[in-house]
């Protein structure tokens, strides 16, 4: 249903409905002022347009209002993190009351594992996938060790099968046939950020609550890319960033989810600070910490009002897309690249993320028979902005929002180049 050719990539392209949004960012640009080939949305997204303006205005309000912008300004600063709420929930398959933009993601992570990491001597190991981005690694590893247990002991890698790279699900089911009763939380990254495989998040549930465990995700690579539908998946909890594919700028916010079933749970263990009070009686300062119900009641300092606009700005793009549009594209233009890669049909590169459309975002990890960096530079140098992977993978990711068919098949022809 492909076609390698410049012609047809631009046909596509021309056909697209969600093409026009590539010219709401700024696209970085190469040493001869054209527009670089950006495949990296998948480590930090590009910058929307309106990102400046909508900062630009909190800053005026600031100038203008001083502190009465809490509550004068045209967006209240005391309320804001509400102006994100219904849209995040939307891109995460939430409902409003369970999301909160709070934080960064290693904090919110550590944060809700106070709240659902409660070890007994009997129940205490951790469950996590073997590639884990290194940050949920450490948090999870210094969990089990405040705890005063051994991560020798109590983290449990599920891992893939010799000779493989991603992790099959048997493969869960059986270290929760083996040792479910030891196990308290398993802890999966949704969208792997290696080998890009996405993981079933209801399935997983279900055999992670049969077995008696908590179960949360990090969404850091899903958030945005697929569509997660957190609450039908019943996990009880997820964080995730919003610099990757929610396009909200370096280090911006992160976001979290608490399950419904755990909103008005006020003996639930947790980290507290004024923010997650009770709005009525937040500001007569003497009260009892009283939670507010949901993912709010997780909230500890008031946030950073200039990263907030920058989400702000971002989902109104992503609104204006619509996540069905964005999966959609995404699907056909993943499926490009993988077609052109397979149409070169060299077999020192191999594609390690999964075949199937539903197992994957848009990201494609590919592996290259001895490879080193030299490789990842040489296509920095010819325009291509990518991701390295030591020891040989290169993630390239096309975002449906800002890049084009062609944007892939140019990639491809660099890489055939470079390759010789
Ligand atoms: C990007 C990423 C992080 C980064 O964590 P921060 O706290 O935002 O620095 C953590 N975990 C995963 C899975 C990631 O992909």
């Amino acid at each position: 249903m492909y076609v390698s050719s410049r012609s047809y990539a631009q046909e596509c392209d021309t056909r697209d409905e969600l093409a026009e949004f590539r010219e709401q960012f700024h696209l970085p640009l190469d040493a001869s002022g054209n527009p670089v080939i950006y495949l990296c949305g998948n480590s930090l997204g590009l910058q929307p347009k309106i990102t400046s303006q909508y900062i630009r205005k909190e800053l005026d309000d600031w100038a203008k209002l001083g502190v009465e912008g809490h509550t004068d300004a045209a967006h209240p600063w005391m309320p804001y993190h509400e102006f994100l709420t219904n849209q995040m929930a939307e891109v995460v398959g939430a409902k409003p009351g369970e999301v909160v933009v709070m934080n960064t993601l290693t904090t919110n992570l550590h944060l809700l594992m106070v709240s659902f990491y409660q070890p007994t001597e009997t129940r205490y190991k951790i469950v996590v996938e073997s590639d884990a981005f290194p940050s949920d690694k450490y948090a999870v590893e210094s969990q089990l060790k405040f705890h005063g247990h051994d991560p020798k002991d109590g983290l449990i890698l599920w891992t893939p099968r010799e000779g493989e790279e991603v992790c099959r699900f048997e493969d869960l089911e059986a270290i929760m046939q083996d040792q479910g009763n030891s196990i308290a939380l398993l802890m999966i990254g949704d969208t792997n950020y290696y080998s890009g495989q996405h993981f079933p998040l209801k399935r997983i549930t279900q055999l992670g609550h049969k077995n008696g465990c908590i179960v949360g995700f990090d969404l850091a690579h899903g958030a945005g890319n697929i569509q997660p539908d957190l609450h039908s998946s019943n996990a009880d909890f997820a964080v995730w960033c919003s610099y990757k594919y929610l396009n909200s700028g370096p280090g911006s916010l992160g976001g979290l989810f608490v399950h419904e079933r755990h909103a008005h749970n006020k003996e639930l263990k947790r980290f507290t600070g004024w923010w997650g009070h009770n709005k009525e009686t937040r500001f007569n300062m003497r009260h009892e910490f009283d939670p507010l119900p949901g993912a709010e009641g997780w909230q500890l300092s008031n946030p950073p009002i200039l990263s907030m606009a920058a989400i702000r700005a971002s989902l109104d793009v992503f609104a204006e897309a619509g996540m069905d549009r964005l999966r959609k594209k995404s699907k056909k233009l993943t499926g490009y690249l993988e077609f052109l890669l397979d149409e070169l049909n060299d077999d020192r590169i191999r594609i390690i993320t999964p075949r199937d459309p539903e197992q994957r975002g848009c990201q494609l990890s590919i592996q290259v028979k001895n490879a080193d960096k030299s490789l990842h530079d040489q296509l920095t140098e010819a325009g291509v902005i990518s991701d390295w992977r030591e020891p040989d993978v290169i993630r390239v990711a096309p975002v449906p929002l800002y890049n084009s068919f062609e944007d892939v098949f140019e990639f491809v022809e660099r890489f055939k180049k470079i390759l010789g």
